[in-house]
């Protein structure tokens, strides 16, 4: 640990044990149930919140229903509603320092990523939905059933009620970002549950809201377990929607739940997706490209590139290039300015990554380089490249969720693209290459909700994001994100 010194508004927000949003009040939980904030970095408690319990839960949803019902958001003028979220995105910036260092205490993410990359991406998503709040247009449609006499038919787009957001550890901010801000563009009122991990960006964000003039109800956030907090929104016949972020596991499980009132779901789930790097590719470029698209955030990130597939012919230079430089990343703790990975989110997701790299050895896979836990405080490893894999392999079938990169050479571009698709899921995938036809062919042939092209990762709000096959259902980002919070009502009027 370097020896940053927290701002003094940081320091007085960690001082207390932070309450729950509940109907515009901040609601203080039981005594005896708080959950500990443990910074990734060191291992070392450093905040607490409250354990939310099913009541709580029944609270937040009756107040996010009750305003709904009762309009104070959805019937703002639209004009109103963006002048608001245009206020939250300038606000999130005035406190982009207590948030960044937030993002970097609970969330383990390297200090400069969470303020150039987290905290502004979260400002420009409310901000991107700001701006749809007032275009967002119905359609007119020409009618035939009538025989020709005179009818007028349009469509509308009304906010679909009280949105139940459940989010995962891996990108506080900017996940209850991507959700917050279509949800509440298009009228909708909010229960949120943050991951019982990092709980606290989101709760700062909750004081911004309110301060922004999001009035009292409309968002609401329970912090608490998955099976008691999570649970209860995802039963709850009040809550019309649903949108998950986390494992394929979990998402297979609020399908039951939210069965009883057949609400609408959104699930961004795994993924294992494959980096097919060209012959012609610009090696060095590629190198470092294919690498941050899996080592960044410690390969912490739903769409990480864990699959390398390397043209055979420049298969050994690309891999002694990747080797040196994985071997040159520098891990460390996230308000190290050196750092150029942190470390995992906690103890349990270290354990399961390093059996992941165990478990491929013992499959007979080799570790090119890292691969091992740091010998110091908090959950670092080293950035892995795992080579001599065959397809069959966990490693090469499962999401790890942790830096481990998986390298195998290929022959033919129609066997490359067979073996990206064998999987199942189906998140993104990225092509190196400076042939631009051979991008866009591939690209056209894999299986994957996200592609990019000489890049991996780079999100946009304005782009949809969000998998084909297991990895998941509908799409956050653009207008597509911002439909899923909507119902289309279509309307015919006789006009004889
Ligand atoms: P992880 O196992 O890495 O925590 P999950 O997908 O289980 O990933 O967690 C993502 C989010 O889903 C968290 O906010 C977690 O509390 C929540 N969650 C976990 N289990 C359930 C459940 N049964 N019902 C509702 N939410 C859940």
């Amino acid at each position: 640990m370097t020896d940053y010194t927290l701002t003094d508004e940081t320091e007085a927000y960690l001082s207390e044990v932070r309450p729950m949003l509940i109907d515009g009040a901040w609601i203080a939980g039981a005594d005896d149930g708080k959950i500990d904030c443990e910074n990734p970095s060191t291992g070392a408690v450093f905040a607490q919140v409250y354990t939310g319990t099913r009541e709580d839960a029944a609270a937040a949803i009756s107040a996010a229903r009750r305003s709904f019902d009762e309009g104070v958001w959805r019937n703002k003028t639209p004009a109103e509603r963006a002048k608001i979220l245009w206020r939250l995105a300038d606000l999130i910036e005035e406190h982009a320092a207590v948030l960044s260092e937030l993002e970097v205490l609970d969330g383990g993410k390297l200090h400069s990523a969470a303020k150039h990359g987290e905290v502004p991406m979260a400002a420009e998503s409310f901000r991107y939905y700001a701006g749809w709040v007032t275009k967002l247009e119905g359609k007119t449609a020409a009618i035939s059933s009538a025989g020709g006499a005179p009818f007028h038919c349009y469509t509308e787009h009304e906010p679909i009620g009280v949105a139940g957001m459940i989010l995962p550890w891996n990108g506080p901010l900017v996940m209850a970002a991507w959700k917050l801000a279509p949800a509440l563009a298009a009228g909708c009122s909010c229960v949120v549950k943050p991951a019982e991990l990092t709980c606290l960006s989101t709760l700062y964000l909750g004081d911004l809201m309110q301060k922004a003039g999001i009035p009292g109800g409309v968002v609401n956030i329970v912090t608490g377990s998955g099976r008691v907090v999570g649970a209860a929104i995802a039963e709850s016949p009040l809550v019309d929607k649903l949108s998950f972020t986390g494992s394929t596991h979990t998402g297979k499980n609020l399908l039951d739940a939210a069965k009883g009132n057949l609400k609408k779901l959104t699930l961004e789930l795994g993924g294992k997706s494959p980096a097919i790097v060209l012959e012609d590719c610009d090696l060095d470029k590629t190198v470092a490209g294919v690498a941050s698209g899996v080592f960044s955030g410690a390969g912490q990130v739903c769409v990480a590139g864990s699959r390398a597939y390397v043209a055979r012919s420049i298969y050994p230079i690309f891999l002694e290039k990747l080797k040196q430089h994985v071997q040159g990343i520098k891990v460390g703790a996230g308000f190290d300015p050196d750092s150029q990975m942190g470390p995992l989110i906690s103890e349990t997701q270290l354990s399961s990554v390093l059996n992941f790299v165990r478990g491929a050895v013992n499959e007979g896979a080799v570790v090119a380089t890292g691969g091992e836990r740091l010998r110091c405080e908090g959950h670092f490893m080293t950035p892995a490249v795992i080579i001599d894999v065959n397809d069959t392999m966990k490693i090469c079938r499962e999401e790890v969720f942790g830096p481990v990169l998986v390298v195998q050479p290929f022959d033919d571009l129609s066997t490359v693209i067979k073996q990206a698709n064998d999987s199942e899921y189906g998140l993104a995938a990225s092509v190196w290459t400076e042939n631009v036809g051979k991008a866009h062919s591939v690209i056209k042939q894999l299986r994957a909700g996200i592609s990019w092209v000489n890049c991996h990762g780079l999100p946009d709000m304005a782009m949809p994001f969000g998998g084909f096959k297991q990895s998941g259902w509908g799409r956050e980002g653009g207008l597509e994100g911002l439909l899923q919070y909507c119902e289309t009502r279509s309307t015919l009027v006789n006009l004889g």
